[in-house]
């Protein structure tokens, strides 16, 4: 259990030819990066890397941290060239992994030079790093611009990083920065691994607040915005986040960072975004993102997720994730407590903090749940399956995906988390929580700078069952394995509620099928539609689907009308309680037809509804732990 990341990094590669041995340079390998071209979505890089004579290799970084797929955006990788002594040196990719470059070092050269450029275009891996430049602000993610020796343990390698960027503009990381002249900056030297765990956010629009000052470690918000007065942040949100930082101090018991900062950018141009670091979070929402109303609603449980994963992610790492080095493929069976953990505390946090109300949060619990709940692919695929295949359903179409399922570990995980926390609360009569989880599994070693302490699956079996003795192995196999047609709704009803469907959406479900430009007719005639009529997905078995609905086809009249959602909705309530069938008419790869669509029972959207008498467990779970001024962790 305290196995250290670079006891675990050695005994991966043992596994392969020896290659343990290879030597950590002892100077750092200096970084320069130029933003002075990333408006127009040029990067710039120039590295120089200490070497000794004969065959090297050079990666760059394909399994990204957090993003649990090889999405490393090579193939925006341009301008490689490689020198020493003043001579061009000839390198050439491997021919199988793409992101390996090999080049033979002359006797007598200590230091190679190499210059790349980086496209931030768009690009077909997948990389969040495509879209994350504008003409106003630049998130760095480092490992779109870095090459490392193959086959040493990133943690083992030191560099040194610098960065200049365009005039007038500002920055925020959490790395420690060790000179600032003109617009070069300059940062203390770190490893590999943590330079490519701690992004850099910049911009013309740029404001850095500090949080929670009472507490120590310090954290930092630092914003970036498409314009002036988008980085000034109310004060209502400010606080939210700053009691974000104080709730997580009863709850994890431990700071596994020297400082924290959230990175924040504020664009309809920079993409969105969510990405997990030690000591930092990237988040990306849309420009209004938190001063529309509606907007600050979707997206109130980005923030506490993202810094969750500092604990539950970053510091503890299901070992198939704790690999030594970018080149090393990801296993991701446990990511049901990676993502799932994390989603569950991200959202109560979201609660506690006040970014939403004890309602809201119940909402949004209902929708994923509902959506869950009524997904056939279950019965084929099992949860753990879902955490396995992690890498190839992560962005993948919504078309058919109630069948194919889809990182169902997030919101499935959820719901096992609020499981195992009511249980937890019915066995010990409300003595202990799963909050007393975290104190032993998260707050391990207490206090620690960054580092990662890999577990398994006996550990986290070991660890409930160190809260409250009770056959967890059971509990968690079952719920990872089954192929039942219903979700685990277990928490829910353990903490007093049920799932239910009503007339209307709720508020949460409004604004999300507003911002989607969405009409959900999911959970009555089963399918889902955009604002000009393509149908997103039907589920299956459901009368959409008996009625030879797919995705893909295109709505163009309703009942003789043409399509519009609330034609839809309107159609859908007007047969209620009647015979009268739904007279669509469709067009499925140009052809058109007539369908009638047998659905007679009105509209149902889900929210949970108060079982009166029973045990408020969930009220409970969502109370603030932290006081509004603490004087804590
Ligand atoms: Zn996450």
């Amino acid at each position: 259990m305290n196995k250290s990341f670079l006891g675990l990094a050695c005994v991966s590669f043992l596994l392969s030819a020896g290659q343990c041995m290879a030597q950590a340079p002892a100077s750092p390998i200096l970084l320069h990066v130029d933003l002075s071209d990333a408006p127009r979505h040029l990067l710039h890089a120039h590295l120089q890397i200490p070497v000794s004579a004969g065959p090297l290799t050079l990666e760059y970084p394909q399994w990204i941290p957090g993003d649990h797929r090889p999405t490393g955006p090579i193939d925006n990788l341009a301008g490689i060239v490689m020198r020493a002594n003043g001579q061009n040196l000839p390198w050439r990719r491997d021919d199988v992994d793409m992101y390996g470059f090999h080049v033979e070092v002359p006797s007598g050269v200590s230091q190679l030079d190499v210059s790349l450029d980086f496209l931030a275009t768009p690009g077909d891996t997948g990389s969040d790093e495509n879209g994350a430049t504008s003409a106003n602000m630049t998130v760095l993610e480092w490992n779109s611009v870095v090459l490392y020796p193959a086959h040493i343990p990133v943690a083992q390698i030191p560099i040194q990083a610098s960065l200049t960027v365009p005039a007038d503009w500002k920055l925020g990381t959490a790395l420690t920065i060790a000179a600032q002249k003109g617009l070069e900056t300059s940062f203390a030297s770190v490893s590999v691994e943590q330079l490519v765990d701690s992004p850099v956010i910049t911009g013309r629009y740029f404001r850095e607040f500090p949080l929670a000052p009472e507490i120590t470690p310090k954290h930092y918000l630092d914003v970036a915005g498409d314009a002036a007065d988008d980085v000034d942040l109310r004060p209502a949100f400010l606080a939210s986040v700053t009691q974000l930082v104080r709730e997580t101090g009863p709850l994890y018991a431990s700071r596994h960072y020297e400082t924290y900062h959230f990175l924040l950018s504020l664009s309809d141009i920079v993409r969105e975004e969510g990405l997990e670091h030690h000591q930092s979070s990237d988040n990306g929402v849309e420009e209004k993102g938190y001063s529309d109303p509606k907007l600050a609603m979707l997206n109130a449980d980005l923030l506490p997720h993202e810094f969750t994963h500092s604990w539950n992610g970053k510091y503890r790492r299901p070992i198939g994730l704790a690999t030594p080095d970018y080149a090393t493929p990801q296993k991701g069976d446990l990511l049901w407590v990676y993502e799932g953990m994390t989603q569950y505390w991200g959202d109560v946090l979201a609660a506690r903090s006040a970014m939403w109300t004890p309602e809201t949060y119940r909402q949004a619990l209902a929708w994923s749940a509902a959506r869950l709940d009524v997904k056939p692919g279950r019965t084929w695929r099992n949860l753990e399956d879902t955490a396995i295949a992690a890498q190839i359903l992560r962005g993948g179409s919504a078309n058919w995906s109630n069948w194919r399922r889809s990182q169902d570990y997030y919101q499935e995980g959820e719901l096992i988390w609020l499981d195992a926390d009511t249980t937890i609360r019915q066995l010990t009569h409300g003595q202990k929580s799963l909050n007393d989880f975290c104190l032993k599994f998260l707050a391990l070693g207490g206090n620690t700078p960054p580092r990662v302490v890999p577990y398994d699956f006996d550990q986290i079996v070991a660890g409930l069952n160190s809260v409250v003795a009770y056959d967890w192995r059971a509990f968690l196999t079952e719920r990872l394995n089954t192929h039942a047609p219903h979700a685990p709704l277990n928490g829910i009803e353990h903490g007093g509620y049920r799932l239910i469907y009503a007339a209307e959406p709720t508020e949460f479900e409004q604004a999300l099928l507003e911002h989607a430009k969405e009409t959900d007719a999911w959970f009555s005639a089963g399918f889902t539609v955009g604002a000009t009529g393509e149908i997103y997905d039907v589920r299956m078995d459901s009368p959409a689907f008996q009625a030879g609905l797919g995705p893909g086809t295109k709505l163009v009249a309703v009942n003789g009308h043409g399509y519009t959602g609330d034609v839809l909705k309107q159609a859908i309530r007007a047969a209620k309680g009647t015979a009268d069938p739904i007279e669509l008419i469709v067009s499925n790869d140009n052809e058109f037809r007539t369908v009638r669509l047998n659905y007679h029972d009105g509209e149902r959207y889900p929210r949970l509804e108060r079982v009166q008498g029973a045990p408020d467990l969930l009220d409970e779970i969502l109370k603030p732990l932290a006081a509004s001024k603490a004087s804590g962790l």
